[in-house]
């Protein structure tokens, strides 16, 4: 099956916003093994995205569109498609008095144009709401079916996972079954040369990797007649991509993140954290506290950037900076021991670094880094040379000391606790 991508937004087309919309469905269309070959973006323009739609519906079987649902005037997409494949648009009371408790709910006040949003072509399949108003649709035509979403991501991906995935799998003749293994630790050439037997031989299942700051990606992909026949191709080959990577693989499923394994591992041992940041200015402690629950393990959050704050609140030693300065193994390893005696806690990580563009020197390089991470009193530090601009080398950091903090757990912590899922 083919599928084509319609992102339709004057906005995207001008770049104030990025297209998370068209990456999100993408990589969802790859992993149920959907074929796609072409995305466009369109702005709020009847004739223009005519024209899209039509070329699209001629290469493709499955036309998704995302945005241009809303209640006003330049929100055209329904009306475009609906006349392309000759619908009429009716009302679809369910969707109407779905917008008119969400309207009552917020107290806020209902005019004529939210009507237009209950407004579906006619035969077509109503993706019903929970997160807004507009709802999605599928319109089946003779050649080719449209899928329209709202453009809002927080309506979009709850919609696209729980409701339109069901129904491309349901009229898909082949099932697929996918898992992707998480990896940190590794890079991508690295993983990619462990894999390479598996990657050359590769048929089906297929194996595609892909890199993220400071992970990498694998996902398994498997075709058959049944999602069952799939799974069965699929789970040797994981087996085996855990046999070769072990304790570096933190999660087989799509969606845990490495902070959250972290949380969950955190969790399991009763374990507190406090965070001491410099360089990263918080970005470590605010990917933990993404993680829901993250109150009952995370005590503190320290960012002392200046050397004066790494003093008073990390209890930093002046000598220490002194002789070795702020970004130091010795430093780091004080800022581990001091935020976890301030806080309280049973784990600790540091970190402390130069982003750039200033501030390094032959010595001490733009990019140098050190991160330290206590558990239970143990405290470990490890020196890094990140690349790139300063928000890139913050970023690398700060993946890089949740990779740390996970390694430090499992080496200090039992076994028993700490199989990869
Ligand atoms: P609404 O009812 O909110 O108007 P809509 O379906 O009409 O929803 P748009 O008006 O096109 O959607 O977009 C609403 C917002 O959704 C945009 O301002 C933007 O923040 C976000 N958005 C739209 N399209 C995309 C996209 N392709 N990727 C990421 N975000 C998007």
């Amino acid at each position: 099956m083919k599928a084509e991508i319609i992102c339709v937004g004057t906005e995207i087309l001008m770049g104030n916003i990025v297209n998370t919309n068209a990456a999100y469905i993408a990589e969802g269309l790859a992993s149920i093994g959907v074929s796609c070959f072409y995305q466009s973006v369109v702005g709020d323009n009847d004739a223009r995205l005519c024209e899209v739609f039509k070329e699209a519906a001629k290469r493709a079987d499955v036309v998704i569109l995302s945005g241009g649902l809303g209640p006003t005037e330049d929100d055209l997409t329904k009306e475009t498609v609906a006349d392309v494949m000759a619908k009429k648009l009716i009302l679809d009371d369910k969707a109407w008095k779905q917008i008119q408790k969400f309207f009552e709910k917020r107290n806020l006040t209902l005019t004529d144009n939210n009507k237009k949003q209950a407004m579906v072509p006619e035969g077509s399949k109503v993706l019903y709401n929970k997160n807004g108003t507009a709802p999605g649709i599928i319109v089946e035509g003779d050649d080719v079916t449209a899928i329209m979403l709202p453009g809002p991501p927080g309506e979009l991906i709850p919609m696209w996972d729980d409701q339109v995935v069901p129904y491309l799998k349901s009229i898909s003749k082949e099932a697929f079954y996918s898992e992707t293994v998480k990896i940190c630790g590794s890079g991508e050439s690295l993983v990619e040369t462990e894999l390479k037997d598996l990657i050359d031989a590769q048929v089906n299942p297929t194996i595609a990797t892909y890199a993220h700051t400071g992970e990498v990606h694998v996902r398994v992909t498997a075709k058959a007649e049944s999602e069952k026949e799939a799974h069965k191709l699929v789970k040797p080959v994981v087996k085996e991509i855990k046999k070769r990577f072990g304790s570096k693989i933190f999660t087989t499923d799509e969606k845990v993140t490495l902070e959250a394994a972290i949380m969950q591992l955190l969790n399991e041992n009763k374990l507190t954290l406090s965070v001491a940041e410099s360089l990263t200015g918080g970005m470590t402690a605010s990917r933990l506290i993404n993680v829901p629950g993250a109150s009952e393990i995370i005590k503190m959050g320290f960012i002392t950037y200046s050397n004066k704050a790494k003093r008073k609140y990390l209890g930093v030693k002046r000598s220490t900076l002194e002789k070795y300065g702020a970004v130091s193994e010795q430093c780091a390893k004080e800022m581990a021991k001091g935020a976890a005696a301030a806080a309280k806690s049973d784990v600790s990580i540091s970190l402390t670094g130069i982003a750039g563009p200033d501030g390094g020197t032959e010595e001490k390089p733009v990019g140098l880094t050190y991160i330290g991470v206590s558990v239970l009193g143990k405290v470990k530090t490890k020196k890094y040379l990140f690349s790139g601009e300063r928000e890139k080398i913050r970023e690398s950091a700060t993946a890089a000391s949740l990779t740390l903090l996970r390694q430090c757990l499992l080496e200090n912590l039992t076994e028993r606790t700490f199989s990869a899922k």
